[in-house]
């Protein structure tokens, strides 16, 4: 029997922090939870706290802060309620911590996970960002400090359980010749060009297969889900931009592929439902039960695929870009699309101003090399500042 498991879960609250916690529910003999944290909901926050027992809860927002401390206060809850961004690299970074789930959505994600790897933790990464923005100074850390680092997106799980288990970042030495990074295409896959302008932030964020957070569900819509996908692949396995082909799957049930030299693809398939990659990434190397059903592949009966269309989807042309361009690049990306999801969703751009947004910002601002933290930080906020001058100028 392997031991406890002691867990800080990072965006409690949001859809793949939920899952979790449903997966540690399963299996209380494997996992205690040592903190949870949270933007605003103190009210989850709460319930959460009351299951789970964790020894801290952290809310960004300070009056939802308090409001929390004085509820579990009441309810004779031993919890201890923090606040700020210092607060969350605290609870990544504590002694008592082995793991962290990074499931902050967002740039807002970066410091906390850079914290748990700085500090060794066993990560399981479903914050992409972090690695869009900041890849080489993160994958650094983990080096650095012998983080075990495990990704939770679903088809970078799948990758990572396609390839050797002793994969040590050099895809030739293992024989792979392609990474296929399976996508659904979104819920605009078919719609017509000329209709796509009008679409709205509810049509946007209703995806066919997966049930997630407002953000990254636009980001499918757009396909940008993927292009930031094709460069938290580069990281994660060391891979150039021309050896990760994406590949249009509209049954999201392969969850991606890693081709060999010798004609072999190997593929990972499950229903999909985030709760299988959170599972084996806690479990990892075992494997424990996840809630999920099992996968009926009579039902299923096809499965297709297709070319990505980089002109219906110019945001995954743009993530390509950036990528190669290198430096700074990929974390302008990630700004000016952060600055230009958040307005659409707020219903003051329309949906294909998103990529002309992060192409406008792109362009005005040069890439330039990375050598620490703070250029990357330097480069989002120069990008969402231009971001947001162009939006006014527009408007
Ligand atoms: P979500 O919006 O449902 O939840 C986000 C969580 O982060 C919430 O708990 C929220 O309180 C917290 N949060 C938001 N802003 C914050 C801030 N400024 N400071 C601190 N905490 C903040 O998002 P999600 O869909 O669960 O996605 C989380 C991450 O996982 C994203 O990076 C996303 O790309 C990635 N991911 C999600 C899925 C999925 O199925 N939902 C799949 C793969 C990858
Ligand atoms: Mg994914």
């Amino acid at each position: 029997m392997s031991k406890l498991t002691r867990l800080t879960v990072l965006g409690s609250t949001g859809s793949i922090g939920k899952s979790t916690l449903d997966v540690v529910a399963r299996h209380p003999e494997r996992y205690r939870i040592f903190a949870l944290t949270a933007h605003q909901q103190d009210g989850l926050l709460f319930e959460q706290c009351q299951q789970f027992q964790p020894q801290f809860a952290v809310l960004l927002d300070e009056a939802a802060a308090a409001r929390l401390r004085e509820n579990l206060r009441a309810a004779g809850s031993t919890t201890e309620v923090l606040t700020g961004v210092a607060a969350l690299e605290q609870v990544s970074a504590a002694p008592e911590v082995d793991a962290v789930m990074a499931a902050i959505v967002g740039a807002a994600g970066l410091r906390p996970t850079l914290a748990a790897a700085r500090a060794g933790k066993k990560i399981l990464l479903a914050n992409k960002e972090t690695l869009v923005m900041a890849g080489a100074v993160f994958m650094d850390a983990v080096r650095a400090s012998g983080s075990v680092l495990l990704p939770i997106d679903s088809e970078h799980n799948a990758i990572f359980q396609s390839m050797p288990h002793d994969y040590a970042g050099d895809l030739a030495a293992s024989g792979i010749s392609k990474i296929l990074l399976t996508a659904s295409g979104g819920p605009f896959r078919n719609t017509p060009l000329s209709d796509l302008h009008n679409v709205t932030p509810q049509q946007a964020c209703a995806h066919p297969n997966w049930s997630m957070g407002r953000k990254i569900s636009v980001d499918s819509a757009s396909m940008m889900n993927k292009g930031l996908e094709v460069i938290e692949a580069h990281w994660l396995f060391n891979a150039p931009a021309d050896s990760i082909q994406v590949v249009v799957h509209p049954q999201s049930v392969i969850h991606s592929l890693v081709q060999y030299v010798d004609g072999s693809v190997l593929a990972q398939l499950g229903n999909p439902d985030m709760r299988t990659p959170i599972a084996y990434a806690l479990a990892w190397p075992e494997r424990i039960a996840s809630g999920v059903a099992p996968l009926d592949l009579f039902q299923i009966a096809r499965l297709d695929f297709q070319q990505p269309d980089f002109e219906r989807f110019r945001c995954l042309a743009l993530a390509y870009q950036a990528l190669r361009a290198g430096g700074t690049a990929p974390s302008i990306l990630n700004a000016a699309n952060e600055v230009a999801v958040a307005t659409f969703l707020d219903g003051k751009i329309p949906f294909l101003a998103i990529p002309r947004l992060i192409e406008d910002v792109l362009n005005a601002l040069p890439s330039v090399a990375v050598t620490q933290l703070e250029d990357v930080l330097e480069a989002d906020l120069a990008a969402r500042r231009i971001a947001h001058e162009r939006i006014s100028q527009r408007h």
